[in-house]
């Protein structure tokens, strides 16, 4: 598969539509308006330096090819014409995925395979809405996804296993390492273990037991961690974080949420991408 189109190109669709470009894929980057999408020179802005940092064989030269090799389109029915895979991104939202799948699925052409990488979501609970349910299944990156290069592959009962296989050769391709889940676990392997450790440390902030630094650094001297879970939320970014604890049971996680959304998304600190979130970074 050479051809592929993103949806969403905001922290980890602008990650994945780098990453597949840089690797020599056609990639079509599709979000909701010309405005958002004229954002994306400062994400290949952002994402050049780290590159070059990262990755032995990376030079100016390639980075600015792979970016020649990426077209930008505000509709759909454009983005998706000549779609071989489509990669989807957008907001940790049930709906927004199961309308977003559903455009997708009336506008592609037939033989196009289907990826969400939502990182808490079932693809069983999208599968119907793309009308192709045996073609979609989960391809989850992890941020930083030149460096960080997991690439879980994850279908629901009714994926037909001979599109696992594309998808992971795929992957590859892109320079992931495809790890098959066997079944439908939610959150993955990844998420399995990380979203109850970041959740434990929401609640520690949200209690104010420590200063984030404090806590960040307990975590790494006493493991031996690279990262502490507030560094981690940095690099995740805001959002995923707000939309997975506003509507939690636990009152805590909904105040962290509301500190999120008070105190770092109204105040543009998103993260790392922004250069502040929780730190401020050069
Ligand atoms: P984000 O908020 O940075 O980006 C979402 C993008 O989707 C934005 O550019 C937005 O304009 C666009 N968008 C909104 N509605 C849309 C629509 N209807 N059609 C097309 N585009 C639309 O979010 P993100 O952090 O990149 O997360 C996107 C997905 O990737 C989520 O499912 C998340 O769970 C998953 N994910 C995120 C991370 C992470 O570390 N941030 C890691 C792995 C997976």
């Amino acid at each position: 598969m050479k051809n592929l189109t993103v949806l969403g190109t905001g922290v980890l669709g602008s990650q994945i539509a780098f990453q597949a470009a840089y690797q020599g894929k056609d990639v079509v980057a599709y979000d909701l308006t010309d405005e958002i999408l004229a954002k994306l020179t400062d994400r290949w802005e952002y994402l050049k330096p780290l590159y070059l940092r990262d990755l032995p064989d990376a030079t100016e030269e390639k980075l600015n090819a792979a970016i020649g090799r990426i077209r930008t389109s505000s509709d759909l029915a454009d983005a998706l014409q000549d779609a071989e895979i489509v990669i989807e991104a957008v907001p940790e939202v049930l709906q927004i995925k199961r309308d977003t799948w559903a455009k997708a699925g009336a506008a592609a052409p037939p033989h196009t395979v289907f990826a969400t990488n939502s990182s808490t979501l079932l693809p069983r609970d999208i599968a119907d809405a793309t009308g192709r349910p045996e073609k979609f299944l989960a391809l989850h990156f992890a941020n930083e996804v030149w460096r960080q290069n997991t690439g879980e592959v994850m279908g629901h009962v009714g994926t037909d296993p001979k599109y696992l296989d594309a998808v992971a050769e795929f992957a590859e391709e892109i320079g992931m390492v495809p790890v098959r889940l066997k079944k439908e676990q939610p959150g993955y392997i990844v998420n399995s273990l990380l979203v109850p450790f970041m959740t434990a440390a929401s609640k520690l902030y949200a209690r104010d037991v420590a200063d984030v630094e404090a806590i960040d650094e307990t975590w790494r001297r006493a493991t031996g961690a690279p990262l502490g879970p507030f560094e981690i939320y940095d690099i995740i970014g805001m959002e995923t974080p707000y939309n997975l604890n506003r509507h939690s049971d636990d009152p805590e996680l909904r105040e962290f949420a509301e500190t999120l959304k008070r105190e770092f998304i109204d105040k543009g600190r998103l993260g790392r991408s922004v250069g502040k979130g929780f730190y401020d970074y050069d």
